[in-house]
């Protein structure tokens, strides 16, 4: 090891925990796992280091099991992926089917499994968005949409030239870690490495009613006229569902008046549900909520509850600008992904898991409220919706993160059997609460309170 590696948490004596969801049963981290760690610290990127020391072994369900016999109860979903819960039986079945079957992958050339899942997205999808790219990531999805609405906007332009190629997105939005997701980020830290940023791609501020208060949608059209961009030469606007580093939804009211402003001037509207979609918010797509209909749609992560698999949904016209051969991606469809996804679209009908997640967003949203109200600050913000919420911690008196104390809640969880991945949003300072839609009432409970009182040793200091 060199001397930028960075140092390993050591191991603590925790108490032990059993319960029917959460089984602590050595120091955290384990002492044995010290030498995988060591491992993928020394052969990783250093940004590869940010979660807490759970080596995962074995999961299934709502749970996540190591090696030595300890279980977490999985507030995370891996990143909200696994919406049918980890390793669902009918899923692993599915893949184990399709590779007895003979066929891993066949690049672009046709596919029976390809076109089953393509039909049953397109079915799902709102009418009118009735084709289906389908490709490998989240970014490559949201990558994909920002060509496609240029290139739509590049072609139907008001005026003479080419000069309708602008794309609007939402400060400390997400969109992935490419360079053109990353542009449309709304997170300055985020594109310090791109030097050349594209000055027709710009953010507006997103209404979260917390760090920006005013949420009326004038101050859409305030920032754009800010930033010199006329709707003519506005090509698309791309938005999170919910923010997610917060879970926060935009005013209905905000989203319809965006809505009809696309449409007055000819502007896309991508909704990136990469993580709002396949149930998570208590309706199958985050859009729903808005009850607006988007042009295109990325979705990725809760697609397949598990293997890599995303897609760019959207109108005929807007899929269909490159000629044969010229938008494509190596492991399209891949069929084991396909497979995967297939049976994971329905494991979420057969089992309700949207009316399941829908009747558990009140019991989350109570819960995380209860505990915003029984500490106050530094704890502010609570908000849940469906299967996914969050908990700003703050500095007191203030709306700035406090990374270091949401660290510490999040560390003390992970002691008593609760998997949480390490704090995102703003500065780092939001606590997310993303379980399996399959979590059972109790088990939602029990994680909650295991969060009341993380919040409450880490506040104390113990
Ligand atoms: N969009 C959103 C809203 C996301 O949350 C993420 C990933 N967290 C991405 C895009 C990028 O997805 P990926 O990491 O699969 O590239």
């Amino acid at each position: 090891m060199n001397a930028t590696v960075m140092a390993l948490p050591q191991p603590r004596n925790v108490p032990q925990i059993q319960t029917r969801y959460r089984r602590i049963i050595t120091p955290i981290p384990v002492p044995q796992s010290i030498p995988i760690l060591e491992r993928l610290h020394r052969d990783e990127p250093r940004s590869m280091a940010g979660q807490p020391p759970v080596v995962w072994d074995h999961a299934e369900g709502v749970s996540v099991h190591d090696r030595w016999g300890n279980r977490w109860l999985d507030f995370s979903s891996g990143v909200l992926v696994a919406n049918a819960g980890h390793s669902h039986p009918a899923i692993k079945q599915a893949v184990l089917d399709q590779v007895q079957h003979g066929l891993m992958h066949n690049y672009c050339f046709p596919s029976e499994i390809r076109a089953a899942l393509v039909e049953t997205i397109a079915a799902i999808a709102p009418a009118g968005l009735d084709k289906v790219f389908l490709l490998t990531t989240g970014s490559e999805a949201t990558e994909c949409a920002i060509k496609l609405m240029r290139s739509h906007g590049l072609n139907h332009g008001t005026t003479s030239g080419r000069d309708k190629f602008g794309i609007v997105s939402f400060v400390h939005g997400f969109h992935g870690r490419t360079m053109g997701a990353q542009m449309a980020g709304g997170t300055a830290a985020g594109k310090s490495w791109i030097v050349n940023l594209d000055p027709a791609m710009v953010q507006v501020p997103f209404p979260d009613g917390f760090r920006q208060t005013d949420t009326r949608f004038k101050v859409f059209l305030d920032a754009l006229h800010q930033h010199g961009m006329t709707p003519d030469r506005i090509a698309g606007v791309m938005l999170e569902t919910y923010q997610g580093g917060c879970s926060q939804f935009a005013p209905v009211s905000y989203i319809q008046s965006l809505r009809h402003w696309c449409d007055e001037h000819n502007i896309l509207l991508t909704f990136d549900e990469v993580q709002a979609g396949f149930g998570r918010t208590g309706r199958f797509w985050g859009f729903e909520h808005y009850n607006v209909v988007p042009d295109l749609i990325c979705c990725g992560k809760g697609i397949s509850s598990g293997l890599p698999l995303s897609a760019v949904i959207g109108r005929r016209d807007i899929l269909d600008q490159f000629p044969p051969g010229s938008m494509t991606s190596t492991h399209t469809g891949n069929p084991v992904c396909c497979a995967a996804a297939l049976a994971n679209l329905r494991i979420i009908q057969e089992q309700n898991l949207i009316d399941h997640a829908a009747q558990m967003g009140p019991i989350l949203d109570t819960g995380l409220k209860r505990i915003e109200r029984r500490f106050g600050e530094p704890i502010a913000q609570a908000v849940g919706t469906g299967l996914v919420g969050t908990l700003q911690v703050i500095c007191p008196g203030s709306t700035n993160p406090d990374a270091v104390t949401a660290g510490k809640i999040i560390d003390r969880c992970i002691e008593m059997g609760l998997l949480m991945f390490a704090p995102v949003g703003v500065g780092g300072g939001t606590i997310k609460i993303c379980p399996p839609l399959v979590i059972p009432e109790d088990a939602l409970l029990e994680g909650l309170d295991v969060i009341g009182q993380a919040i409450e040793q880490t506040l104390e200091g113990t």
